[in-house]
């Protein structure tokens, strides 16, 4: 249908390579201003939150400018993603890795020299090997991309000693562009970029760091069993997600369990063989509806766009922790959930995790801080999303109306009392035990142990009966993020008072306690507030399905991922617009030329078929 294949070239336009070449109308946010200044042959730094857009800003230029455009990646599992996606829109491009044979790099080179390829990712292990860096004073090049740029940090959990090496790239290609890349925030990072790369002219395009289609829920742990799967039963029965557990042990029994309810679930963590883990992954990008347990192994470099939630089944160690490993979800835009549940316990062992490491006791402390930030998050009885943002110096005015805490405000209590008497039995009975303990010494429950250490006889033994069990454990909890109690991290995590806990339990200060939310299971408001697809009717979700397995069929024809094929957006437009020509379709995004002739009559089909079905 398509008489002339559109080619983009440093005539075009960049708007009609956007819609010609990747199917979409318009750019997003600072896209357009920073493929312009990178095509006029200026230096950047692009700072953008996950799902931003960031690959255009440097694809585009690269096609558009003559020559070859390198990016430079962290990782083979990204690289071939990119690839596998610019070769479906018959963009030339190729990436150099260590899976490759020694033959297939050099043709690749080769293609290279004689400026053949649009786009050429490699690791820069690869790209600051002599040989390569002098391979490429032959090539026609046009723009150098330093992706996930933060690696250069070294204070940063990607660090990647070669970055800091990269500023050779200023030093021995001095007109040639570089634009650097990253979804890390803080302030610190981005001028270490800066510095480091010797990216002294480069303009900073900084993008808010919201990722507004994630609505955000963190609730208390009861049964994380069953809590896990009364959400994934009611929120996502057919959906790809990632489940973080804190340890590797607690990775494989959830995933044991999930398999055993009959859910497609795989483990993956460090400890489990290469093999497997690579397996795993492959599976988790290339079938659909896979969920992903996982320690904090699993990651960086998943650019699935259709990771539906993150659930956490206990609390990461940061709120930079949080952000990313949630940021994972909902990459393409669609509606995408966060889910978190925690308790005391996780709180109290990642307290020992933290103090028992090798690190200096600077680190420590830092360490120590930065959890009780994400506590806050954790208690907080304001819009998360807020408060998330603050944390990365970032303001947004208004309550966000998609997080748990918007969405069912938290109700408070005056627990100054409660809180003088949790203080007084952690005192009275000597400052060695845990919050259960505790808590059967506030209601009078005359347990072996407690008679075993005759807390029988204190003064606090069963003063507390005006609360339940879940609601002493709930104080203690709160009093511990709130910094009020310690725990014993060199000991077995007792309960331990501090300088803080003085003018709570003299009654000189106020405390307020949240009523936990249970993320129960009624039916919650947000099912109704926010569909997950904007269909309603059983037709148009029978569709959905037709159009995914069509998706997958092909997928699988080429083992590729599916969403390389049409992303979820691009199903989601097609079942909403049911396109009748394949004109009509090529107005849909993420259908450009190539994508049209190339799967535009086998979508029609399934979408003729399904509508035909209609009139029978
Ligand atoms: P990042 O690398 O910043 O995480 P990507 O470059 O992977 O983000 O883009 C995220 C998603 O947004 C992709 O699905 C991409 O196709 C889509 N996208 C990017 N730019 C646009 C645009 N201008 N219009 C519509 N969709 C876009
Ligand atoms: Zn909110």
């Amino acid at each position: 249908m398509v008489s002339t294949p559109f080619h983009a070239t440093s005539q075009s336009d960049p708007q009609e390579v956007l819609r010609h070449v990747f199917g979409y109308e318009s750019f997003r946010g600072q896209q357009d201003a920073i493929i312009r200044h990178v095509l006029r042959g200026g230096d950047a730094l692009v700072l953008m939150p996950t799902g931003g857009g960031k690959s255009l800003c440097y694809q585009i230029p690269a096609m558009m400018r003559p020559g070859v455009g390198v990016v430079i990646s962290p990782l083979i599992a990204l690289m071939q993603d990119q690839v596998t996606g610019l070769l479906q829109l018959d963009v030339r491009a190729a990436f150099l890795n260590s899976t490759q044979s020694w033959q297939e790099a050099r043709s690749i080179e080769q293609q290279m020299v004689k400026g053949e390829l649009d786009l050429v990712y490699v690791a820069p292990e690869r790209l600051l090997n002599d040989r390569f860096l002098d391979l490429l004073e032959r090539v026609p090049l046009a723009l150098f991309a330093i992706d996930e740029a933060h690696c250069v940090s070294q204070w940063g959990h990607d660090f990647r000693p070669e970055y800091i090496q990269l500023s050779i790239l200023h030093e021995r290609f001095p007109q040639i562009p570089r634009i650097a890349l990253t979804a890390t925030a803080d302030d610190p990072t981005r001028r270490e970029v800066l510095d480091k790369l010797g990216l002294l002219q480069a303009q900073t395009f900084i993008t808010g760091f919201d990722r507004p289609n994630i609505t955000y829920r963190i609730g208390l742990k009861q049964n994380p069993k069953s809590q896990l799967l009364d959400f994934l039963e009611r929120e996502h029965p057919d959906d790809a997600g990632i489940v973080y557990c804190l340890t590797r042990n607690n990775v494989e029994k959830t995933a044991a369990w999930l398999v055993e309810k009959g859910w497609n679930a795989l483990p993956y963590h460090a400890g489990l063989p290469n093999e497997m883990r690579q397996q795993h992954q492959e599976l988790f990008l290339k079938e659909e509806g896979v969920i992903i347990v996982a320690t904090i192994a699993f990651g960086m470099g998943i650019d699935k766009p259709n990771v539906r939630f993150v659930a956490h089944l206990g609390i990461p160690k940061s709120v930079e922790a949080y952000y990313q490993e949630t940021g994972r979800a909902g990459r393409d835009g669609l509606p995408a959930d966060a889910w978190m549940i925690y308790g005391l316990q996780d709180l109290i062992t990642l307290r020992q995790i933290i103090s028992g490491s090798e690190a200096d006791e600077h680190f420590k402390a830092i360490g120590q801080r930065k959890l009780n930030a994400m506590l806050g998050l954790c208690e907080t009885t304001t819009c998360r999303r807020q408060v998330l943002l603050s944390y990365f110096g970032e303001t947004l005015e208004q309550p966000c109306g998609n997080c748990d805490t918007c969405l069912y405000p938290v109700k408070t209590w005056d627990g100054s009392i409660a809180a003088q008497k949790a203080l007084s039995c952690v005192y009275r009975t000597g400052q060695q035990f845990g919050a259960g303990y505790l808590t059967d010494v506030l209601l009078g429950n005359a347990t072996d142990r407690v008679m075993k250490f005759r807390h029988d006889q204190v003064s606090t033994f069963g003063i507390g009966t005006e609360l339940k069990k879940d609601q002493w454990l709930s104080v203690f909890r709160q009093l511990v993020a709130m910094g009020v109690l310690e725990v014993d991290v060199d000991g077995y995590g007792g309960l331990l008072l501090n300088s803080e806990s003085r003018p709570v339990l003299q009654g000189a200060q106020k405390i307020e306690f949240r009523h936990d939310a249970i993320l129960t299971k009624k039916k919650t408001k947000r099912e109704k507030l926010v569909q997950k697809f904007r269909w309603k009717d059983a037709s148009d979700q029978a569709l959905w399905d037709e159009l995914r397995s069509c998706r997958l069929e092909l997928a699988r024809e080429q083992g590729v991922p599916p969403y390389v094929i049409f992303q979820d957006t691009t199903l989601e437009a097609l079942v909403l617009n049911k396109p009748s020509t394949l004109q009509a379709m090529l107005q849909l995004p993420g259908i450009g030329d190539v994508k049209l002739e190339r799967y535009g009559q086998a979508f029609l089909e399934v979408l003729e078929e399904h509508i035909g079905r209609q009139w029978e």
